[in-house]
């Protein structure tokens, strides 16, 4: 026997029953994303890999080591994307909208990082997105957090809580920054390498750093909630008070750093307890820097992404497509009506499998075993009759009938 070949260790095949949940989780975000008025776009999965070293950061792990880049045939530097938002501005960039007034965009669709897989955590997952381009504001990012719980809501997804934090400005920042690394750097032999190697590149990922004897040396870090300027304290409020008047529940845990680069002021995660170390299903926060440093003018944003996959393992699971009716035909003179018959009930939205004619034990078995409600019988006399024989396959009952009754007969 040949050899079988595997699918990429951490890169899944979307079955059914899976593909069922991502689809719900899509239509449920297409609603409650429409309510808010936000469009959907479809962004290019390769990109320039400078597109991501210049926004995600050098720094992160994203772009120092799980970046699926290559050379290609014309020597360009490409990559398959490892998330949205830097593609996001890219485009909006490119079709010149920067004085189009406020965008409101989602996207839905793969991304690709080389990370050690685990349950959660994929090589190639899928994330729906928002962002927010000129939208000013505290106002903005508690909407934005309304319809995130509102999404996570409809998705019976319960059992997660919001985090929020402020991560200051471009402002106060830098004075925060000497802070920390003085606190680190008089801790740093107690610290991991990992640790220790962050604390002059991204002094502020320290604080996340999951090694629980790093933790116990961070009790009492400085934190930036602490170390904000007026104009951060400011918005930072006016966030909490909207998520107050909206009823949306939240803690402010001075810990949340976000693993990239470009965010300011606002950042948010929807944790959950179920899903061990890949708690995080929905993230996101302010990035105002990021479309100047892509070389546009100075423009406010606000977004989140989602891990599609994280979602769907708190849903219950799904069904494969149903089967309503199952045509049998019992001869190969019924076999050409049959299959008329077939196609006019899937023209009135009917799902409908053909048992395939032959003989009829193995139809009625292939019914059974495609879980169908009915099955439709087509015989000589129901051919010249121009009619169907229609078993409930649940209570037994058979009745004969015409194709326009079948429709009214299976609501019934
Ligand atoms: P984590 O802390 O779990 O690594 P992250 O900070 O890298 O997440 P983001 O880049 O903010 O995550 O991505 C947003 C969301 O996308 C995450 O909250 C998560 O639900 C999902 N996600 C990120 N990386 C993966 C992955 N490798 N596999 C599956 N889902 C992922
Ligand atoms: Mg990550």
């Amino acid at each position: 026997m040949a050899k079988k070949l595997q699918s990429i260790r951490g890169i899944h095949d979307g079955l059914p029953s899976e593909v069922s949940k991502w689809r719900k989780i899509e239509d449920v975000a297409r609603k409650v994303f429409a309510t808010h008025a936000v469009s959907e776009v479809r962004l290019p999965i390769l990109e320039p890999t400078e597109l991501f070293v210049r926004s995600v950061g050098e720094e992160t792990d994203i772009v120092s080591k799980e970046m699926y880049a290559f050379e290609d045939q014309g020597g360009d530097n490409i990559c398959l994307r490892p998330e949205g938002t830097a593609g996001a501005v890219r485009a909006y960039l490119q079709a010149g909208l920067t004085r189009a007034g406020a965008q409101r965009w989602f996207y839905m669709g793969p991304m690709f990082r080389r990370e050690r897989p685990q349950k959660g955590r994929l090589r190639q997952f899928q994330q729906i997105g928002v962002e927010y381009f000129a939208v000013n504001g505290p106002v903005a990012d508690a909407e934005m957090l309304a319809m995130a719980q509102c999404f996570l809501d409809t998705l019976g997804i319960e059992k997660v809580r919001l985090e929020i934090n402020s991560l200051g400005c471009a402002a106060c920042r830098p004075a925060y920054r000497e802070t920390l690394v003085a606190y680190l750097n008089a801790r740093a032999e107690s610290l991991c390498a990992t640790c220790n190697d962050r604390i002059e590149k991204n002094p502020m990922r320290v604080l996340d750093c999951k090694n629980e004897s790093c933790q116990a040396q961070l009790t009492d870090a400085p934190e930036m909630v602490a170390h904000v300027c007026g104009d951060c304290e400011t918005h930072f409020s006016g966030l909490k008070s909207g998520l107050d008047a909206l009823g949306v529940r939240y803690e402010v845990n001075p810990r949340i750093v976000r693993g990239l680069d470009y965010y300011n002021r606002t950042a948010f995660e929807f944790v959950t307890d179920q899903l061990g170390a890949q708690g995080t299903v929905l993230a996101g926060g302010r990035y105002d820097g990021l479309v100047e440093s892509l070389g546009g003018p100075a423009t406010t944003a606000v977004g989140f992404a989602a891990g599609m996959e994280r979602l769907a393992m708190l849903m219950p699971d799904g069904d494969k497509q149903g089967v309503d009716v199952v045509v049998v035909a019992l001869g190969d003179g019924a076999l050409p009506y049959s299959l008329q018959v077939a196609s006019q009930l899937r023209a009135t939205g009917v799902a409908v499998v053909h048992a395939g004619g032959g003989a009829a034990k193995k139809q009625f078995k292939f019914a059974d075993r495609e879980g169908a409600l009915f099955v439709a019988v087509v015989g000589d006399d129901e051919v010249q009759q121009g009619v169907v024989a229609l078993k409930n396959l649940a209570t037994g009952e058979q009745q004969v009938c015409a194709i326009e009754q079948v429709v009214s007969l299976l609501k019934g």
